[in-house]
């Protein structure tokens, strides 16, 4: 018995391209995708051409080279530059052309306004054939790495341990220069100098700033806690999905934490599909603001309850122990005595100082002759209860979740399982451009991947393409 052999490599074949891809391959769902877009809506560079210089390649020809690339891990110009002569799927798609790496590279630069545009565009198709609702979202983020490495990242900590070892260094090469002279004592010395001199600006831009960190490379970047606390520099991707199909109908790079994304993201998703009923997220997204400014834009939450820092401190005698009158507007206490406020609103600060939100305060004398006190409070003016602007929002919210667990199960279901297959998957776990607005311009082309893969799953190749080709 032989082992298995291959061809022979001098066979001379009669093939066209159109043969050897496979006929429901996904480069092929790549191809109807893009040539169903009327790609000029989307204020594309080079759409319009010039009437003289070199032709460009057409926007299509670059969009479905990176939608096909993005979704094979083929992400970076170089990789994509060598599919063209290389892969056979990828010289059907784009009919042989062959781009300079910097032209493949500049294509995603130049537009991140245009992936958008037809990442929307792509969501309205979407809604159109009924495959989103809008009866339940759900909101989450994932970290992705920043072409930014956390030595070009500081804060004013780090930047006075540096300029505290280069002034160390300083002292020690005087002291050696009014010892003896030597010229590469000298050209250290200089070279601290200047090196003090980069830091002393960076602080100065930092203090300029007002924000407590700054990145070098790429200044929208910022310093995040990804798995296992490790810190990276990078963004936190915000995403939304549609529980009818799990497809994906929004994006955002905002904050490092999510606490202040909840009403931005519904409003993006708003913007993209109409009407929005439920929200679901989890802890991370709750904020007694952010849940006001839900219910304004008429939206319900579910948002997972945060637990107030007592319970943790003090489980029996925590927040949730007390119980609030709405009619009267008072609480009762566990010791069951009323506790009252004199109505006026305080002004809580947060440790950076900034005013955050008001609160009202409510006491009881009682707290003087109570048996309970020594478990209950520690204040020498007894217990002290504040109740936040946004308590109302937070409790109806809060109630909400707990009366319907298993609705606020299916979070898990709806958001988080893409994530895996963009970041394991597809390895979109850093981002190869710079800057808020180009970064956001790559989620969009991939969300625009996920969202057409998905498709095949929902309707099969052939329905597919007969809907994309009827488009
Ligand atoms: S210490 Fe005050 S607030 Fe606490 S249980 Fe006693 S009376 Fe109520």
């Amino acid at each position: 018995m032989n082992h298995i052999s291959g061809n022979n490599r001098n066979q001379i074949r009669m093939l066209s391209l159109e043969q050897m891809v496979e006929p429901a391959s996904m480069v092929r769902i790549i191809d109807a995708f893009v040539d169903m877009l009327d790609l000029e809506k989307f204020d594309f560079n080079y759409f319009k051409l010039n009437k003289e210089g070199r032709p460009p390649y057409h926007p299509a020809t670059m969009m479905k080279l990176y939608l096909y690339g993005y979704q094979n891990s083929l992400r970076t110009c170089r990789k994509l530059e060598k599919a063209c002569t290389t892969n056979i799927e990828v010289m059907w798609l784009i009919n042989e052309q062959r781009p300079h790496f910097k032209t493949i590279a500049n294509f995603r630069k130049d537009n991140p306004k245009a992936f958008k545009g037809v990442f929307r565009y792509f969501v309205a198709i979407l809604k159109d054939w009924k495959l989103i609702d809008g009866k339940t979202i759900a909101i989450d983020s994932f970290k992705i790495r920043a072409q930014n490495s956390l030595k070009n990242n500081f804060n004013q900590r780090k930047v006075k341990r540096h300029i505290d070892y280069i002034d160390n260094k300083i002292a020690e090469y005087e002291q050696a220069l009014d010892e003896e002279f030597d010229e590469g004592t000298k050209e250290k010395l200089e070279h601290n100098h200047q090196k003090k001199e980069n830091y002393k600006k960076i602080q100065k831009k930092l203090k300029q700033s007002g924000d407590g960190q700054i990145s070098i490379t790429d200044p929208d970047s910022r310093a995040v806690v990804f798995q296992r606390n490790s810190v990276r520099v990078g963004y936190n991707v915000q995403a939304v999905s549609d529980s009818k199909n799990k497809l994906l109908i929004a994006a955002d790079t905002g904050d490092v934490n999510d606490t202040k994304a909840l009403a931005v993201m519904v409003n993006k998703a708003q913007e993209n599909i109409g009407d929005v009923e439920n929200v679901l997220a989890d802890k991370g997204y709750h904020s007694g603001r952010e849940l006001k400014a839900c219910e304004k834009l008429d939206v319900t939450t579910f948002i997972s309850p945060k637990e107030s820092s007592s319970i943790k401190k003090n489980p029996d005698f925590a927040m949730e122990s007390f119980k609030y009158n709405k009619q009267e507007d008072t609480y009762t206490c566990p010791a069951d005595e009323l506790m009252q406020t004199n109505g006026k609103w305080y002004n809580k600060t947060l440790k950076n100082g900034r005013k955050s939100y008001q609160v009202k305060h409510y006491k009881t004398k009682a707290c003087n002759g109570c048996h309970l006190r020594a478990q209950c409070t520690t204040n020498k003016h007894g217990r002290l209860i504040e109740r936040t602007e946004y308590q109302q929002y937070v409790t109806r919210n809060n109630d909400r979740v707990n009366q319907n667990p298993d609705y606020y199960r299916q979070r898990q279901q709806i958001i988080e399982h893409q994530f895996g297959t963009l970041k394991r998957h597809w390895h979109f776990d850093y981002t190869l451009t710079k800057g808020k607005e180009k970064v956001l311009g790559e989620v969009y082309l991939i969300f625009t991947g996920y969202n057409l893969r998905r498709l095949i799953s929902i309707f099969g190749f052939e329905a597919l393409m007969s809907k994309m080709k009827a488009h």
